[in-house]
């Protein structure tokens, strides 16, 4: 396996499997994980909650906003998976929900709140050895990633999985619901002006549609052999 720690970059649609993915690659390689989504998801938790108009704000009052907002990451022991605190409160589940899955792609249009979200991601990579999922991580956060993965598969079984996924976690949803917003997300994502959802051109795409977790991480496991 790798020598030297590595960047891996795992961008594509909603709901494709992109974070199971990139954890079980960080597990296997004793990388670090970065869920950018999680991210962008707790900012917009912070909106909803404090109603704050963020599409009528100036640039440096978004900033004020932002400084009010600390993410974090830790991991929980017992369930064997990364969670996401939002000024030290546990966010992990709201940050999945309804209300947020609607608001997010609109948050992330926001230019400053984008800078901000890749400073930090940025940060993040200063030593390598992480393996971050998101929409632009290829393109805009790390361009030089040793290795980057574009993810892709079909929209009924996202919105299966992603429906599944949900109930799992006890979240009132319909499978409509799920995959309606899986359909608006992607669009706004790709069609956005601040770093749309674009695969990089040396980019790896990878249809998952019909391959199991296994036979995911064997085929980035491949990639990264033959690098
Ligand atoms: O990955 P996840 O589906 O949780 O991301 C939620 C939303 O956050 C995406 O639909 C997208 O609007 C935004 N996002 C982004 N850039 C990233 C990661 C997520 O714009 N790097």
């Amino acid at each position: 396996m790798e020598k030297d720690p590595i960047i891996i970059a795992i961008d594509g649609y909603s709901s494709c499997g992109k974070s199971t993915l990139a954890k079980a690659l960080a597990k296997r390689l004793g990388y670090v994980y970065m869920d950018t989504g999680a991210m962008y998801r707790a900012v917009s938790l912070y909106i909803i909650r404090h109603n704050i108009p963020i599409n009528h704000l100036k640039p440096k009052e978004i900033k004020e906003v932002l400084n009010q907002i600390d993410i974090q990451f830790s991991w929980n022991e017992k369930e064997e998976k990364s969670e996401t605190y939002l000024n030290g409160e546990n966010v992990e589940n709201e940050i999945r929900g309804k209300e947020v899955s609607e608001k997010v792609s609109e948050v992330a249009q926001i230019k400053t709140i984008r800078e901000r979200m890749v400073e930090l991601q940025r940060k993040a990579g200063l030593h390598k050895g992480l393996v971050m999922d998101g929409r632009d991580i290829g393109t805009k956060v790390f361009p030089n990633a040793e290795l980057k993965i574009f993810m892709t598969a079909d929209h009924d079984i996202r919105a299966k999985r992603r429906y599944d996924e949900l109930i799992a976690k006890g979240l009132d949803v319909t499978f409509e619901e799920v995959k309606e917003n899986i359909k608006l997300r992607d669009y706004n994502d790709t069609n956005r002006k601040e770093n749309p959802l674009t695969q990089a051109k040396d980019a790896v795409v990878l249809d998952n549609s019909y391959l199991n977790q296994e036979e995911q991480l064997d085929f980035v496991l491949k990639l990264i052999a033959e690098r």
